[in-house]
């Protein structure tokens, strides 16, 4: 029998309910558990392809091209398990769903309503997410925090849910903040207690109470939570900030979270492998080096635009032993003037994928001082097509090549619209999407740095390299080393003579884990590492003075 924990969340939001459910999930996962994860989301979009990355943050993509909510990325980079399009679900898809079904007079001329026929398309997806492919324990987080109109239809199915498997195959998880307030920074409970009280109108009782919190949690403090929220005072459980998002599972197993979770839903209480995860955070505690990395992009105002990249360096970081400090540097700011100011002293360079014309010069501007400063350089998606238009234009002599995105109508069109993308009319899931083949050209940078000659990469892209100059970026040096099993499309380009410098036109950022971090950003920090000349952590950098 397979058994769901819903995460709900209270009081605010940012307050890290997507690490909470995705910690939950690895705890379970070192008991050796199968576990899936499940995020329920309220808005009506369909997906997250369509959404703003300033807004709403990064667009994630998964194996089978689900463009899906940034959560699902802390879902596998902690569960460490490929989710697909079972793990994401919408207002916007469910009814989408239970429309298409009325038109098709599946409802037999019934009258179609939120309860039971929207309700009970949340749950046959919960329960399908618990299917495909059959798993121990299905984690559902809904979106948003509770009282918000939107979420209440997912609070009546999860309600509804509970007593159709009953209380020992469910678990109700609530997050919760316990705010500082007033000049002595009081601790206070009672937006925890009003939150729990809004759940509880809804038919939902928390099992399990996660206080997020600046400061420990008195004994009498939790006593109260317990009594006002009536949830067990094992089941208040304190969670303080931490340093880094990595180290919340041990916390929680600290807490005795596990044994709660487990003991709870009647599952075998076995022991806790916690070895591959301490050494993970020992690393980002302890390490030996540090290196400046730049991360040029148009969505700088907003960490959660880039998070899968942020993450997959901070991987490349555990791998090579680093702290990697991280500067996000606007694309706009270098369009004009002296790049140098904001480049120099970084020990490697990302320009980051993206879409529309906006700072666009000021990627293609870091591509060249990569290039020519011999700054190790990883280009993701439009990062490769920026690469490509460098090259042609300041190696190749093509003066005026640019991407048909840009400027349709480019007299070098070096980048140009994929032939299967040029009837697309509509915006939602028609990008060429999820994972695709790609075959490495032996000898080159990237077979070394993959260790095989055919490797598996996530897409999200309308535009690629235009053939018609493939020979001549060759003549200038550019070398494609990743080519389409049909050779037809460039999914990597490098450029010799130089440390480090690669560009994929997939996403490799979304596949890189906290215990096995990319090869290409394993690859870009170790690079980094010798470019610094192995530069301890805290000894100050020539970046420094740019961060301050
Ligand atoms: N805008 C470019 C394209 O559609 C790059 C996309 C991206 O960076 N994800 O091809």
């Amino acid at each position: 029998m397979t058994k769901y924990i819903f995460v709900t969340g209270g009081v605010v939001s940012s307050i890290g309910k997507g690490i909470a459910a995705a910690s939950i999930g690895r705890i379970l996962r070192n008991r050796g558990f199968s576990v899936t994860m499940q995020k329920l989301d309220p808005y009506i979009n369909v997906d997250a392809g369509t959404m703003n990355p300033f807004q709403h943050g990064e667009v994630f993509v998964t194996d089978d091209g689900t463009e899906t909510d940034l959560d699902l990325g802390h879902y596998e980079r902690f569960i460490d398990a490929n989710l697909n399009r079972y793990s994401s679900v919408t207002t916007g898809s469910v009814y989408s769903e239970v429309i298409a079904k009325e038109r098709r007079g599946d409802y037999l001329g019934g009258c179609v309503q939120m309860i039971p026929h929207i309700t009970n398309e949340i749950k046959d997806r919960i329960r399908a997410a618990g299917a495909n492919p059959p798993v121990d324990i299905v984690i559902g987080e809904i979106g948003g925090t509770v009282g918000d109109i939107e979420g209440q239809v997912f609070i009546e199915a999860i309600r509804q849910f509970r007593k159709e498997v009953g209380n020992s195959n469910c678990l109700n998880v609530h997050v919760t903040l316990i705010p500082e307030v007033g000049p002595w920074g009081e601790i206070k409970t009672k937006p925890t207690q009003h939150s729990v009280m809004k759940l509880r109108e809804m038919g939902i009782q928390p099992d399990i109470l996660i206080c997020r919190t600046k400061r420990p949690i008195s004994d009498e403090m939790r006593e109260k939570i317990s009594l006002f929220c009536d949830v067990s005072k094992e089941g208040v459980v304190e969670s303080m900030d931490v340093d880094s998002i990595y180290e919340v599972p041990l916390v929680y197993e600290d807490m005795g979270l596990t044994s709660l979770v487990v003991g709870r839903l009647g599952l075998p209480d076995r022991p806790a492998n916690l070895e591959q995860w301490r050494e993970i955070v020992r690393r980002i505690k302890e390490p030996t080096y540090e290196v400046a990395v730049g991360v040029v992009g148009k969505y700088t105002d907003n960490g959660d635009a880039y998070i899968s990249i942020g993450e997959a360096l901070k991987h490349g970081g555990i791998a090579n032993d680093a702290k990697v400090s991280l500067q996000w540097i606007d694309s706009e700011n270098l369009d004009e003037g002296d790049v140098s100011a904001a480049l120099s002293g970084l020990d490697a360079v990302v320009v980051a994928g993206g879409f529309g014309k906006r700072g666009i010069e000021g990627k293609i501007r870091s591509v060249q001082y990569a290039r020519e400063t011999q700054t190790p350089y990883l280009g993701l998606c439009l990062g490769m097509q920026m690469a490509v238009i460098e090259f042609a234009r300041n190696v190749c002599g093509i003066g005026e090549a640019n991407s048909e995105e840009m400027d349709p109508t480019t007299p070098e069109p070096v980048i140009h619209i994929l032939p299967e993308q040029k009837l697309v009319t509509d915006m939602g899931a028609t990008m060429r999407l999820g994972e695709y083949r790609c075959q490495l050209v032996a000898g080159t940078l990237a077979e070394r740095v993959y260790g095989e000659p055919v490797v598996m990469e996530r897409h999200r892209h309308r535009y690629e390299l235009n053939n018609e100059y493939r020979e001549r970026l060759a003549k200038g040096g550019m070398i494609c080393s990743g080519l389409s099993p049909d050779y037809r499309l460039v999914e990597i380009v490098e450029v010799p003579d130089h440390p480090y410098f690669i560009a994929t036109q997939f996403h490799p950022e979304f596949k890189s884990r906290p215990n096995r971090a990319h090869p290409l950003f394993q690859g870009v920090i170790e690079a980094a590492v010798r470019r610094s000349g192995g530069r301890k952590c805290g000894a100050a950098s020539s970046a420094d003075g740019d961060r301050a």
